[in-house]
């Protein structure tokens, strides 16, 4: 029987510091010692949920956070070593790792190189000194290009570069001057995000009491059609609303989401989707270890039950975010319906506004519909 393709993420919920406008599940690390454990309840994890995917395969392994790069090489490579021993895992599945500057240390990436990971995505967020302290991330611009000499170095072939626009006080010569320098440094992917702030985050609070200011919305739409216009000149393919590569280099992991198909989340805090259900561990790092420790499963929680057509419609959802959009044979295929005429309506408001296009068949954003990819995605809620 052929096996059901499956992306696989696990969280790494340590940092060295919370970031400003961070609301991930992120934790300050506190000693050593936590990573270990952390490490030992993950591949409990792994062994226990590997029984129920034994129809599964994994094409992309991702581990993310938090930091995932505090953790000692021993301890990723035994992870990874863990789910290679476990699951079903393709031979060619695409392995990333999430790297944060500050962390970088001798001979750390030629180990988990060597262990199979074969995708980094550094995450720098911009080149200026002052953004970064705005952002409040631990490294500095120091930090970034010594990471990058070092990914060059140990020949890694394949890196991502996360950028953030919208900071507060940025400019738009300091957008170019960070796009700019991202090019220069030779990776083979780019991620630009829009600074968007949780109510939660201390930065959302310092905007709140009026001790920064956001930027607005000109400047922020002025920035994104910057990046629109520059990596594409520079050979990066805008493939995804936020996201730029040269030929060949999307990140696969990713596609598994924007395409629709189940992924699963180990670690505390990790969410995941299988079938119409969408499900979390819940994010409380004690209650996890204690649960792994005695030989139960991580607590979960369901965070959505979707009937058919709300899975249907999420599709639409995500396939819009990809820059070829939704190729409507397929969609004919897999839902038994035409989707012009089901959902003429919306494809026609948004067209007169100027937000989609059909084209060869296919129901894509036009360049103005990406910055106001919400007001296009709610007509599908
Ligand atoms: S490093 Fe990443 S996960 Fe950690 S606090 Fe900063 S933004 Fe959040």
């Amino acid at each position: 029987m052929k096996k059901k393709p499956v992306g696989l993420y696990i969280h790494i919920p340590f940092c060295l510091k919370k970031c400003g406008y961070c609301d991930f599940y992120s934790l300050p690390l506190q000693s050593p010692a936590q990573l270990q454990s952390y490490t030992d309840a993950i591949r409990l994890e792994i062994e226990k949920l590997a029984t129920l995917f034994s129809d599964s395969i994994i094409l992309s392994i991702y581990l993310g956070g938090g930091t995932p790069s505090l953790l000692g090489l021993e301890q990723l490579q035994s992870i990874v070593e863990a789910v290679a021993y476990n699951f079903n895992v393709s031979s060619n599945a695409e392995i990333s790792l999430e790297m944060n500057p500050a962390t970088r240390r001798e001979g750390f990436l030629r180990g988990i190189l060597a262990a199979g990971v074969n995708r980094i995505s550094l995450g720098i967020q911009s080149f200026s000194p002052e953004e970064l302290r705005v952002l409040g991330r631990v490294h500095g611009y120091y930090e970034i290009m010594q990471s990058i000499e070092a990914l060059h170095k140990e020949g890694c072939q394949n890196f991502n570069l996360d950028l953030i626009y919208g900071i507060p006080g940025q400019s738009l010569e300091s957008w170019q001057r960070s796009l700019e320098l991202a090019v220069s440094c030779g990776p083979q992917h780019i991620s630009a995000y829009l600074l968007q702030l949780d109510e939660s985050t201390a930065m959302a609070r310092a905007i709140e009491s009026a001790q920064i200011e956001l930027l607005d919305e000109e400047s922020e739409n002025a920035m994104y059609h910057m990046a629109l216009d520059y990596l594409p000149e520079k050979g990066f393919r805008h493939y995804e609303l936020s996201n730029f590569c040269q030929a060949g280099f999307e990140c696969r992991h990713n596609l598994n989401y924007w395409c629709g198909r189940d992924y699963i989340g180990i670690g505390a805090g990790a969410v995941s989707c299988i079938g119409r259900q969408r499900y979390r561990n819940r994010p409380f790092l004690k209650e996890y270890l204690m649960s792994l420790e005695v030989g139960q499963e991580a607590p979960v929680e369901i965070l959505e039950q979707m009937s058919a057509e709300e899975k249907m419609r999420e599709e639409i959802i995500l396939a819009l975010r990809l820059c070829d959009g939704i190729d409507l044979a397929q969609f004919a295929a897999r839902y038994q319906l035409d989707f012009r005429e089901r959902f003429a309506v919306e494809i026609e408001d948004a067209e007169q506004k100027g937000l989609l296009k059909l084209e060869n068949n296919r129901l894509c954003l036009t360049r103005r519909g990406y910055f106001l990819s919400n007001q296009v995605f709610c007509r599908f809620i």
